[in-house]
């Protein structure tokens, strides 16, 4: 593993979030910028740059005394080619981001999907931190996993490891932005949610407690404090629909289980971190429910611990190389 600072680079759909660690892992400098969603590649490499500009300036630091850089895309990336492989969120097709960055950078940045990379992050110096195997959902706008196992970050076929929002948990159900029906994003994630609730609102007249600037009949999306202050004031539709929500990932979870026996399961992102500990009770709920062959209590439940720094750090691991 490369010792020294390192520079990680979370590319996320409105905002670059760049942050420097130390050799221990810890963030001794962060920095934000804004990007456009329409932005052309070119334009969003020179916002990753300037980011990184940043956060040197932050941490006091030159480029040269940095050892490592890596950058999070929100995109399966390719673990033969280290090539992020559609940015669909971004709606770029056919774009070397790798040697994009290399170009402006002039040195080589390491590619990783951004729940991976949460994921990676919680696993070495978070709420997994100890465990030998861990599997993440991450709930944002939405639905991000990973999942590692014997230490081992599983990227599989074309890096679509752990792409735990497309597990099917309703045949014939709910339609996903991916195109097909019943995947877990579209019940739990908060696009999936605002959909939900605009029906319940709109159609079936249900009541809610959401102020009407943040949710209307054109939101396509709402923060999740917004969510979370309602769900907490016990406004019914929002229970209804976030419950629903978490019952889906509990039943997901089960299914992880199935399939990879991890040791530890880590629940994050923008609406986990909002909602708290009042997401484990249906979670939960529905989680022991659908289990199979293990005990409850041999899989460890937790709900993340480094908030907005996960998926930066965890890009500076993967650029040390905590694989090999
Ligand atoms: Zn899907």
């Amino acid at each position: 593993m490369k010792k020294g600072y390192a520079l990680g680079i979370d590319l996320g759909g409105t905002k670059i979030y760049a942050v420097i660690t130390d050799p221990e892992h810890n963030v001794i400098a962060r920095a934000k910028r804004s990007t456009n969603p329409g932005s052309s590649p070119e334009e969003t490499v020179s916002d990753m740059f300037e980011a990184a500009q940043d956060v040197l300036l932050e941490a006091g630091l030159n480029p040269e005394e940095i050892n490592a850089i890596g950058a999070a895309v929100p995109s399966p990336v390719d673990p033969e080619t280290g090539e992020c492989l559609h940015a669909v969120n971004l709606g770029w097709k056919n774009v070397s981001l790798k040697e994009l960055l290399k170009e402006k950078f002039g040195r080589p940045v390491i590619l990783g999907n951004d729940a991976d990379m949460g994921l990676l992050a919680e696993f070495y110096c978070g709420a997994a931190k100890g465990f030998r195997s861990a599997a993440g959902y991450f709930i944002g706008t939405g639905l991000g996993g990973g999942i590692i196992i014997d230490g081992k970050l599983l990227s599989g076929k074309k890096g679509l490891s752990g792409e735990l929002g497309h597990t099917v948990v309703k045949v014939g159900g709910r339609r996903c932005n991916c195109g097909n029906r019943g995947c877990l994003e579209a019940y739990c994630s908060k696009v999936a949610f605002v959909k939900a609730l605009k029906k319940a609102v709109f159609k079936r007249g249900e009541s809610t407690l959401l102020p009407e600037d943040k949710f209307n009949e054109k939101s396509r999306n709402i923060k999740s404090k917004y969510l979370a202050r309602a769900y907490e004031n016990e406004d019914p539709a929002v229970r209804k629909v976030i419950d629903k929500g978490l019952r889906m990932l509990g039943a997901s979870a089960a299914s992880i289980c199935a399939a990879v026996a991890p040791e530890c399961i880590v629940i994050g992102g923008g609406v986990a971190e909002s909602l708290g500990e009042n997401l484990l009770p249906p979670f939960m709920a529905s989680f022991q429910k659908h289990l199979f062959g293990i005990e409850p209590e041999d899989v460890v439940i937790r709900l993340s611990v480094l908030g907005d720094d996960a998926v930066a750090v965890g890009a500076t691991l993967l650029a040390r190389g905590t694989e090999s």
